[in-house]
């Protein structure tokens, strides 16, 4: 077989694992704080808030940032505001410089998921539920963070051996 052949035959092996994984993914329930119960992220509507910030001075400001993701409970129609605690020392607009921001992974992997999102201005008034369940059981939900200086070393690592490969 050519090597050739090997690497279409591996990326459609990695396409098949990687639908599967969303499958899986879409499937996971998230607990309500509204009605008690869990639903399915594929059968939940979710709001994405952003935020505007006000031009000041001559480069300053009139940039729009990413707030909290709410998900609507199908039941009561209440919110749950999805809290990410775990970088709070961290302001929020540093937060997605970082590669290992669970908010962030949690948007990369699984915002796509929802029955649809919908974007709304941060400051639109909304009773929610504060909903911190992910934030506090990551590993239920593939997230991982790393502390920032391994990451930092680990990264150094790979890219000496890259080096010495030359
Ligand atoms: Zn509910």
């Amino acid at each position: 077989m050519l090597l050739e052949h090997k690497l279409e035959d591996l990326d459609l092996q990695k396409d098949k694992i990687n639908k599967q994984i969303e499958k899986r993914n879409a499937q996971r329930k998230l607990p309500c704080y509204s009605c008690n119960g869990k639903h399915k992220i594929c059968e939940l509507e979710a709001i994405q808030t952003y935020y505007y910030t006000e031009p000041y001075s001559c480069t300053g400001g009139d940039f729009v940032t990413r707030s909290d993701l709410h998900f609507v409970c199908p039941i009561t129609g209440d919110r749950n505001r999805m809290l990410f605690m775990t970088n709070y020392d961290i302001p929020r607009e540093k937060r997605s410089h970082y590669v290992n921001d669970p908010e962030e992974q949690f948007s990369r992997m699984y915002k796509h998921l929802f029955k649809n999102v919908t974007d709304e201005d941060h400051h639109v008034k909304s009773d929610s539920f504060n909903n911190e369940y992910v934030s506090k059981h990551m590993k239920q939900f593939g997230l991982s963070i790393q502390d920032l200086e391994k990451w930092v070393k680990t990264s150094f690592h790979v890219c000496w051996l890259k080096l010495t490969n030359i």
